[in-house]
């Protein structure tokens, strides 16, 4: 069992309560607040329906961001869910609890074996979920027919730079070529619109937002820009540091006019903005006056959308509809949740699918209004994002 000593601290488990899991799942249903609603639901009325699922804590890059350039000390494989209890789980959550889009992440997805079975058993369940997955794009060219065969809907790839010096800076390895390559593959097999997920740090890669998109509006790639969050394994974020949503659209509006995307957002992180060609593009029909100031007369077409997560300082934790499932099998109600229900050891105690349900209602309920970084008294979550997928 892991302890807070180790690094992996988390709320109590039935198990470690000695509890058996029946009595933990009673809890969680009979709490007398709780309507009952077989669905995800917590008391400040939102519905989780999205469930990320983590499949590998390990990864081949180094995100100075994300962790140390040595690594971390990987997940041992007893502790692992198995593909089997994978499947199982969500199928308890898309036949139960309501979950109708599942996000596989990591770590790196990609690492782990049997991926592609994992995606097909997923792909048979009944209902079948949305199936989308998150990568950092290496080895992804010789998968991606694999991965759209398998039943992925939908693909995030992460990019932070177009420089192979940068990349190398950024992320501790020269792969640039090899992710480029990988978001061509998985647009030609189809896995459409691929989408790019950029994190901007201070005095790295900063002055790079109008390249990425320009780059991603040639290639017909969505681009998300993500502030960076207090989730890196050194526990080295700082405020200061971080490049802001409102600094992320000044700097694109340097080159592009943005205007608000009229499409609903509903639980989505990314406030959407509709691109069109800026003065500086030299485009035909450009918008006359200040880019993003004012009444714009004259917009010329649009050219596509770009998001920003301003997950810090523009939370969304009012229409968040995400639950997470971690590797080691933990069931985290919030990425900065400081504690966490332990699903395997139900799994391999024997639990009921009904029990599981009941557990996975339970803690759900129980999910924070918000991540509270604004708090005085936040505290990071000692699980780093590679480990709990983000
Ligand atoms: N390895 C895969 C990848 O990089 O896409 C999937 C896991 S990674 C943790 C998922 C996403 O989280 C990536 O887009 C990455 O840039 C982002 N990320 C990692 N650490 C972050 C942080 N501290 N703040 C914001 N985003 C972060
Ligand atoms: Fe790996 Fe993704 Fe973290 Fe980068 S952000 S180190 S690719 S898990």
């Amino acid at each position: 069992m892991r302890t807070a000593e180790d690094g992996y601290p988390r709320g109590v488990s039935v198990t470690e309560l000695g509890l058996p899991g029946l009595r933990a799942a009673s809890v969680a249903r009979h709490d007398p607040a709780r309507p009952d609603d077989p669905r995800l639901i917590d008391r400040f009325g939102r519905v989780a329906t999205d469930l990320r699922v983590s499949l590998t804590d390990r990864c081949n890059l180094r995100c100075t961001y994300c962790m140390p350039a040595e690594g971390l000390d990987w997940t041992p494989k007893d502790e692992l869910l198995t593909d089997d209890e994978i499947v199982r789980l969500v199928g308890i959550a898309v036949r139960q609890l309501g979950i109708n889009e599942v996000r596989f992440t990591g770590g790196e997805p990609l690492l782990r074996k049997g991926l592609e079975s994992v995606l097909h058993q997923v792909s048979e369940l009944d209902p079948r979920p949305e199936i989308s997955l998150t990568t950092n794009g290496i080895g992804l060219a010789r998968r991606a027919e694999a991965l759209k065969a398998a039943g992925v809907n939908r693909l995030n790839v992460s990019l932070d730079t177009l420089r192979p010096d940068r990349f190398a800076t950024i992320t501790r390895r020269s792969r640039l070529s090899d992710v480029l390559d990988g978001m061509a593959a998985a647009r030609a097999a189809g896995l459409n619109p691929v989408k790019v997920n950029t994190v901007l740090l201070r005095g790295v890669n900063d002055d790079e937002a109008p390249a990425l998109l320009r780059y991603c509006l040639e290639e017909g790639y969505q681009l998300r820009f993500i502030e960076q969050m207090p989730l890196d394994a050194q526990h080295g974020w700082q405020r200061s540091e971080m490049i802001t949503a409102s600094e992320i659209l000044a700097s694109l509006r340097r080159e592009f006019i943005l205007t608000p995307d009229p499409a609903e957002r509903g639980g989505a992180p990314a406030e959407r903005w509709l691109v069109h060609a800026g003065p500086s593009s030299g485009a035909p029909g450009h918008a006359s006056g200040a880019p993003g100031r004012g009444p714009v007369v004259g917009l010329g077409p649009v050219l596509g959308t770009v998001g920003v997560i301003g997950s810090v300082t523009r939370p969304f934790c009012g229409a968040c509809d995400r639950t997470r499932l971690t590797a080691d099998g933990q069931l985290r109600s919030c990425l900065f949740a400081r504690g966490e229900t332990d699903l395997r050891a139900l799994l391999r105690g024997g639990a009921s699918d009904e029990e599981i349900a009941d557990t996975w209602r339970g803690t759900m309920w129980a999910k924070a209004a918000g991540h509270g970084i604004d708090d005085p008294g936040f505290l990071q979550p000692d699980r780093p994002m590679s480990a709990i997928g983000g």
